[in-house]
Order: C-alpha cells, then sequence, then structure tokens
C-alpha cells in the first residue's frame, strides 16, 4: 500500500494536502532515468536551449507567483507577504542561472604544446540528488536546482516531507514545460531516512546537493563519500551580531529586529546572537525593545502579535521553549514584552539579556523568534565569534569603516553583512558556510563550477 505524507497548516493545524511517497523500486527507476536524461538530451544540449528553458521558468514563477506563493505560506505558516518575496526572489536566481548557462570558463593553451593544443572543457556532474528543508523550500531550490540544470546536469529534487506544496507545483510545471526533455527534473517524497538517504546511496546519483541541518548534513556527507559522490551542503548556523560603540543604534535595533525575527527565526542566517559593548548596552537595549514594539505593535490583550508567524511544528516550540528556560535558569534576564508561550504553534518574540559568553543558550541554533543579548567589549567579538562551531553568517553594526574591514577580513563565515540585514542580498554573491555550517558554494559567478568538473585535452 503507498504510504501517504500529510502537511499541515501550522498557523491553524489544519491539514493541507497528501502526497504519495515514493517507493524504493519507484525511486530506483527514477534515479536510471535521469542517467539516460543526462546522456540523452539534456548534457549535449546547446547552452542557449537550457538557457532559454531556465528563463521560461523564470516567467512562469513570475505569472503565477500567487500559486506559489499560497502554497508556500500554507505549508510553512509565513505571510502571504513574505512569500511573495520569495516567490519574486526564486524567480532572479532563476533568471541569473540563465544568463550563467551561456558563460563557459575553460581554457585554451596555445604555447604549452609546441605543435599541439591544450584546452579545458566543463563536464556536468551527472545527476544531482536536491535534499532541501522545510524553511524556505522555493528559495533553497532555486540557488540549486537552476544552476545544476544550467550546468547539464539532471536533477531529483527531495522535498520535505512538512513543506511539499510550492515544490510540488514547481516540479508539474518542469514536468509539463517543452523546454525539459522528459526526466530531466523529477521528484521523490518521503521522510528524509527513507526517500533521501535512497538518493544519497544511489549509485546513478553522482552528487548530493543538500541544505538542512548539521547533524543530517554530516550523515549525508559520510554516506555520499563513502561510494565517491560530491557534496555540497548548506547547514545551520548560530549567527552573531556585533554592536559597536559607534553604531547608529537606532538603526541597528530595526535591522536586528527584521533580521532576528523574519520567518519567525526560522532562518539559517537569522541574526540571533547580539554581542554589545556595555558602554552602548543599556541604551542598544533600550532601542532593541522599542524597535520591537514598531515591528510587532501588538497590544497586551493579543494572543499574537500581528506578523509573527508560527513554529513549524509543536516538538520544534517546545524544543526552543525548554532552551529559553535553560538559558533564564542560568541567568538570562527575559526582558518585558517577551512571550514565552503563545497559542498552538505560536511563540515569542523573546529578547533575553544578560547572557553569559559561554551559556547554553548561545550554543545551539535556536532556529526560533529568539533575540540573545551578550554584553561584552567590544576588542572580544571577534574572538567570540571564531570560537563559535558555525561560521554562516555575521551582522556588524559600526560606523567605522576600518572595523567593517577588519570584520570582513577576519571573520571565518560564508555571509558577512555590514549596517545591513539580510533582507539585502544578490545572486551575484555566492552563500555557504565554513566548519559547521557547511561544504561548498552556491551561486555567483562560479555557480556552475559547483556543479561540473574540468576535463583536460591536449590535441596534435
Ligand atoms: P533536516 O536536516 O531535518 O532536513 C532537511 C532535509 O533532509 C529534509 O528534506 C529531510 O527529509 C532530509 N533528510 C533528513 N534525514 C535525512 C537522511 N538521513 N538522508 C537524506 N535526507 C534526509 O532540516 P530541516 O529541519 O528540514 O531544516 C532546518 C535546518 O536547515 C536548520 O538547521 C537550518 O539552519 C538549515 N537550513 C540551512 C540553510 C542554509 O542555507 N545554510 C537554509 C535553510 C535551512
Amino acid at each position: 500500500m503507498t504510504q501517504m505524507l500529510l502537511t499541515h497548516d501550522p498557523r491553524t493545524g489544519t491539514a493541507v494536502a497528501h502526497h504519495a511517497c515514493t517507493d524504493a523500486t519507484q525511486i530506483d527507476q527514477i534515479c536510471q532515468r535521469a542517467r539516460q536524461a543526462f546522456f540523452q538530451h539534456w548534457r549535449t544540449l546547446p547552452a542557449a536551449r537550457r538557457s532559454e528553458a531556465l528563463l521560461s521558468v523564470a516567467r512562469h514563477l513570475r505569472e503565477q507567483l500567487e500559486a506559489f506563493a499560497a502554497a508556500e505560506a500554507a505549508d510553512t505558516g509565513k505571510s502571504l507577504a513574505t512569500a511573495r518575496g520569495e516567490v519574486a526572489g526564486a524567480a532572479g536566481l532563476w533568471e541569473y542561472a540563465a544568463a550563467l548557462a551561456r558563460v563557459e570558463h575553460t581554457e585554451t593553451l596555445g604555447s604549452a604544446t609546441g605543435s599541439g593544443l591544450a584546452l579545458t572543457l566543463r563536464e556536468p556532474m551527472g545527476v544531482v540528488g536536491l535534499i532541501v528543508p522545510w524553511n524556505y523550500p522555493l528559495i533553497t531550490t532555486a540557488e540549486r536546482m537552476p544552476f545544476a540544470l544550467a550546468a547539464g546536469c539532471c536533477v531529483i529534487l527531495k522535498p520535505s516531507e512538512l513543506a511539499v506544496g510550492s515544490l510540488a507545483l514547481l516540479v508539474a510545471h518542469l514536468q509539463q514545460n517543452p523546454l525539459f526533455p522528459a526526466d530531466v527534473v523529477q521528484v521523490v517524497y518521503g521522510v528524509g531516512k527513507e526517500a533521501g538517504q535512497a538518493l544519497t546511496r544511489h549509485p546513478a546519483v553522482d552528487m548530493i546537493a543538500f541544505v538542512g541541518s548539521t547533524a543530517t548534513g554530516r550523515a549525508i556527507e559520510t554516506a555520499a563519500a563513502s561510494c565517491g559522490k560530491r557534496v555540497t551542503a548548506e547547514l545551520g548556523g548560530n549567527n552573531q551580531v556585533l554592536v559597536y560603540p559607534d553604531a547608529n543604534l537606532a538603526v541597528a535595533a530595526d535591522g536586528v529586529i527584521a533580521g532576528a525575527l523574519r520567518n519567525g527565526g526560522q532562518a539559517c542566517i537569522a541574526g540571533t546572537h547580539v554581542l554589545v559593548d556595555p558602554a552602548v548596552a543599556d541604551e542598544f537595549v533600550s532601542q532593541l525593545q522599542q524597535a520591537l514594539q514598531r515591528r510587532f505593535p501588538a497590544s497586551s490583550s493579543d494572543a499574537v502579535p500581528e506578523g509573527l508567524q508560527p513554529m513549524i511544528t509543536l516538538a520544534h516550540k517546545q524544543r526552543i521553549q525548554s532552551l529559553v528556560q535553560a538559558g533564564l535558569a542560568q541567568g538570562g534576564v527575559a526582558l518585558p514584552g517577551s512571550r514565552l508561550d503563545g497559542p498552538g504553534h505560536f511563540l515569542g518574540p523573546v529578547l533575553i539579556d544578560h547572557v553569559a559568553p559561554d551559556s547554553a543558550l548561545r550554543e545551539q541554533e535556536l532556529f526560533g523568534p529568539v533575540i540573545t543579548i551578550c554584553r561584552v567589549a567590544a576588542s572580544q567579538f571577534n574572538a567570540i565569534v571564531a570560537d563559535n562551531q558555525y561560521g554562516l553568517a555575521v551582522y556588524v553594526w559600526t560606523a567605522a569603516s576600518s572595523t567593517a574591514l577588519q570584520a570582513v577580513r577576519q571573520l571565518r563565515v560564508g555571509r558577512i553583512w555590514v549596517n545591513a540585514d539580510p533582507e539585502f542580498w544578490l545572486p551575484e554573491l555566492p552563500v555557504g558556510g565554513f566548519a559547521d555550517s557547511g561544504v561548498g558554494r552556491e551561486g555567483g559567478i562560479r555557480a556552475l563550477d559547483t556543479y561540473s568538473l574540468p576535463k583536460a585535452a591536449i590535441i596534435y
């Protein structure tokens, strides 16, 4: 009997849709068909044709923006406005990949061989298994799928079991789009330990592009390495926000609230942990509380502040609550306006001041609407960031270009924002992490290198 996945709206708890799980036999057939599509069609298609196909997907995303946004909002609990922004961002990534599809980074060495010619070509990796999480299904897919396709790879997508709808729409379009030959893009549905693991182990899959938690990513890296697959993994983050004494504190406070609480804090790049110099700590905390009021102008009688996003599951909410309780037991102080509980999947926002640098609250990825504040001398900021096992993102708030430059040069993290919150990113810039935040890079001008390998030849 076919197993079914049932997704739920975290806002209301109501059922959204059933999706049939792909069984082991079907996954095997899908992988074999992807391999055939790769060798018979997609790998050798002229780059301009691949580019045209990718552009048509971007157009479709823009034309059907409302349908994609509604599907994304229903599964994840994000607002329609947020989901619309995500669809537009995804379309931008498909457009950028369409442009890159026509740019080849190859070399020709005329003089190295005497009378012959030496050259390099880019060879696509082959079949890519793309495994994505629930928090930003369309964006995390768009950061990878179109670039893999642009490089000449075929893709098998594995959505999270918690958020399927927008990606099911995307795959349905790709499979009906006449510019994509059959089986160039396929999908498998199911839980990670079944559908995801089957992809990572299948011999017809050449590469895994993974986005998700550090624990799962490490397990996938081990499984894939044991059978010789390339892996890119963009994993968890536990990101610090450095507030220097010379920063514009009011602007910084608005940026911190937006950047930490977007998507209910369920974002790998959320700037959760504030380090603020004691010289300005009282003033900054006051600004932060005012910024919170501006962003979530809820009266105390409101059960849920407008604009707040629910946690994806009750278990996830309870996990955050227990981490917060442990942090409070270790001396953290919940600021007025913090909501340690809420109806259903709702929680927060929570602001916790006086968190010690070594508090357990700062050690794990919280992934919720929580901001911790640690009062510590600015001279220690960089050392504290360096101590963190993660290396995904850092936010720097300062008026001094020398401080900004020093942070940018010294910190080993994949993305650094100076005087900005993460609303602003560009497809032209690569994404990825250091240490426990992952391996490999996606996006940016060299994005196709991730999905191809150089091949060298000498011709006489
Ligand atoms: P998760 O690791 O539980 O699941 C991610 C995906 O992996 C899902 O599709 C899941 O079904 C699949 N999976 C689970 N176990 C598997 C296995 N053994 N083999 C193969 N696939 C398996 O993560 P999540 O809870 O869906 O997402 C939240 C996490 O994702 C957070 O840690 C967050 O930081 C991270 N994330 C990172 C980025 C980034 O760009 N760095 C972006 C978004 C989310």
